[in-house]
């Protein structure tokens, strides 16, 4: 396999660790949940962690424990011992369907499981994801069985459709992205928000109140923060905007400790 695949497998492993760091897959959930990144020069191959190893828990992975699949979901590399995860077909059919997404994730978040149970909406509660999950209703694949099949994959990204994530009933999600940043810092802020609306849930009932539209649309509907007078010198002498990556990379960093560079 190439130099390209081995890093792609490292920023996998990665992303993989910092799932369980994030508290997205924990305790009971410890060996569950997935996250995959499509190789980018061979967008018919994607890399994602597999099973069958003496640890099998996501805080555990290295680089050279991933898998590389093919858009049917076959495994064309990794450990000899290992297979592909058992829902290979989340991201098989997804990256089959969507040629757009760089990036799949899929775990088991308590909160998130706990109002696809209860039935009840995941509304802006916080301005951490609040316009992702502004639009209602959210996709709901409704089944709580894993996704093993070719034809439950297909259900799955076919309830998904264009949206950037959709919600399994009694199960869990499934977020898109554009690479596993992306993927998974957007499943932690949908956590998030499902948290908050579970809290609101209790205290106030169904009909609780939640950020209204209007007040979401202002937090993107606006000029950029470098037009304003007290930014715009400053930001323009270090090169731009500063990103706004220090999640990411705070719990990179966290997750390197032990992690062997291919
Ligand atoms: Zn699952």
């Amino acid at each position: 396999m190439s130099r390209e695949i081995d890093e792609v497998k490292y920023e996998v492993a990665m992303a993989t660790r910092i799932l369980s760091h994030m508290g997205l897959s924990t305790g009971v959930t410890a060996a569950l949940g997935h996250v995959s990144m499509r190789v980018p020069n061979q967008p018919d191959k994607f890399v994602v962690k597999g099973r069958g190893y003496a640890i099998d828990a996501l805080e555990e992975m290295q680089y050279y424990d991933m898998i590389v699949c093919d858009l049917e979901g076959y495994k064309i590399d990794g450990p000899a011992r290992s297979t592909q995860c058992s829902e290979v077909k989340i991201h098989s059919c997804i990256y089959k369907t969507r040629p757009d997404v760089q990036s799949v994730v899929h775990v088991h978040p308590r909160n998130v499981v706990l109002m696809t149970v209860l039935g009840e909406p995941i509304k802006p509660m916080a301005q951490e994801g609040a316009s992702m999950v502004q639009a209602q209703p959210h996709p709901l694949y409704p089944h709580t069985k894993t996704v093993w099949s070719d034809e439950e994959g297909m259900e799955l990204a076919g309830t998904l459709g264009g949206h950037k994530f959709a919600l399994m009933q009694g199960h869990g999600a499934t977020m898109t992205g554009k690479d596993p940043q992306d993927s998974v810092v957007s499943m932690l802020q949908l956590e998030e928000q499902a948290r908050m609306n579970y809290w609101a849930l209790v205290a106030k009932g169904s009909d609780h109140p939640f950020i209204p539209d209007a007040l979401v649309n202002e937090i993107s509907d606006r000029p950029s923060q470098d037009s304003h007078p007290h930014f715009k010198e400053l930001m323009r002498s270090i090169g731009g905007n500063p990103p706004r990556d220090g999640v990411w990379n705070s719990y990179k960093k966290k997750v390197s400790v032990g992690m062997v560079a291919p």
